[in-house]
């Protein structure tokens, strides 16, 4: 079959790949010079089953409403007239209730541990390089409200399967020396054991690499415009450097997946949470520190790839506004020289926004649509790193036909 994919981040390039491996003639487009040029270029790097726990969660609305009083918090939500914004976050707190929630991390955590199953076996196969870690995570808290909270969620996460660690502040210090100086400003931690790190970009580029040598092919600096479709099927697809014709078509274009699909009354909640992160050049490599983790009451994500220390925050709902300035680093700044003073040069920093994909309940969504040969593959929100080799698989599966190996009750287009 000739298989469009559009989108060439970490969720297009892995269903590149396992398409290819099942024998299609697979195209890949994208508007972009290379692979994982937009939200998956400088992500918090990290492999984050212990992460499954939905936003939409009983906290989220207090956290919210904490948020317009204060714009200095990791989550910000622009005060504009934004209707499909608005519209986006009331059906965001429909699915906070706690029985939601706990169904809704269930769901995630089966992709993202199966994800890391199939990663695994990417890895083994391409030999792929990418600054990987598998040392777990650290979910760190400061005070007793926050861990109460992050535990319980955790503990919704063990049940769905999770192995998870309970420990003291004193014993991160032990897992973790760079996180000693800070040890009595922790109330205690959560570690993940199979979680880990690895630089995104990194991977997505290099497994784009091994795909045009299996013969996938590229259409880069490519806008997608329109699908064009007949009898209730994509026939071909308009892009800035002509048509295409395709036997199935793959939407993988992040937030950018629901402005597309609405042409074709195809309604998917996938709306942009727009993030930022830093990359600091490490001065002092033996104070850096050797695992990934969170500091969960600033929504700090910290990860080493290489000589570089990458730091992520905030969630800020602003449409597709791709703007940055200094004083949207000032926040995160503070929070990343709390925990590491003196390992990194911050004013050399690379700053960096991109847009996370997000649906209200956080789950990702699959499959085939009313239009028969039209399959999704997009709003993996705040996991899509953890979430992107199982992702390509199932996708593939679904075109072939075939059964997931996982059960994909939430995550399928409906
Ligand atoms: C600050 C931040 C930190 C994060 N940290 C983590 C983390 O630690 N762990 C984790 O698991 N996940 C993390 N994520 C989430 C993860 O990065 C995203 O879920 C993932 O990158 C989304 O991948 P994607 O392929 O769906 O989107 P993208 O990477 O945005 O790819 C979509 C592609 O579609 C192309 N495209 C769009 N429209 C068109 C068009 N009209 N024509 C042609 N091409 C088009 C774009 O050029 C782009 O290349 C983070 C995200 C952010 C923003």
């Amino acid at each position: 079959m000739k298989v469009l994919v559009l989108g060439a981040g970490l969720a297009g390039i892995p269903a590149a790949y396992f398409l290819a491996r099942d024998g299609h003639d697979v195209t890949v487009i994208d508007r972009q010079s290379a692979a994982a040029m937009e939200t998956s270029f400088a992500n918090g790097s990290l492999l984050c089953q212990g992460h499954s726990y939905p936003w939409a969660s009983p906290a989220a609305p207090r956290i919210m409403a904490k948020s317009f009083f204060r714009n200095d918090q990791a989550l910000r939500i622009a005060p504009k007239i934004d209707p499909s914004m608005w519209s986006w976050l009331l059906k965001f707190l429909c699915e906070c209730p706690r029985s939601r929630a706990d169904k809704h991390a269930a769901t995630r955590l089966r992709l993202a541990s199966y994800s890391q199953d199939v990663m695994r076996d990417v890895v083994r196969d391409t030999q792929i390089e990418f600054f990987h870690t598998a040392k777990g995570l650290l979910y760190v808290y400061r005070t007793h409200h926050s861990m109460d909270e992050g535990l319980r969620q955790m503990r919704v996460l063990e049940q769905a399967g999770l192995k998870i660690e309970v420990i003291s502040g004193a014993r991160v210090a032990e897992l973790e020396p760079a996180l000693k100086p800070v040890a009595d400003k922790l109330v205690g931690a959560v570690y993940v054991p199979s979680d880990g790190t690895g630089d995104a970009r990194l991977f997505t580029a290099e497994l784009a690499r091994v795909c045009a040598e299996q013969g996938v092919k590229f259409m880069f600096n490519t806008q997608v415009l329109d699908l064009n479709v007949d009898n209730n099927k994509v026939q071909s697809v308009s892009t800035s450097k002509g048509v295409f014709q395709a036997d199935a078509v793959v939407v993988a274009m992040g937030s950018y997946s629901s402005i597309l699909m609405r042409k074709y009354g195809v309604k998917i909640d996938v709306f942009p949470v727009k993030g930022y992160s830093m990359t600091v050049p490490i001065l002092r490599p033996e104070e850096a520190p050797t695992m990934g983790g969170l500091d969960e009451d600033n929504l700090l994500a910290f990860s080493v790839l290489g000589d570089r220390l990458r730091l992520t925050a905030t969630a800020e709902f602003t449409g597709y506004d791709m703007r940055i300035s200094q004083k949207d680093f000032r926040y995160m700044t503070q929070a990343a020289k709390d925990l590491f003073p003196t390992i990194g040069d911050y004013s050399n920093a690379e700053l960096w926004c991109g847009l996370r994909p997000a649906t209200p309940d956080g789950n990702p969504l699959f499959g085939p649509t009313q239009i028969s040969n039209l399959f999704l593959n997009t709003g993996h929100g705040s996991q899509g790193w953890t979430m992107s080799c199982g992702s390509g698989k199932v996708t593939a599966d679904l075109i072939a036909g075939r059964q997931p190996d996982i059960d994909m009750s939430g995550m399928m287009y409906q």
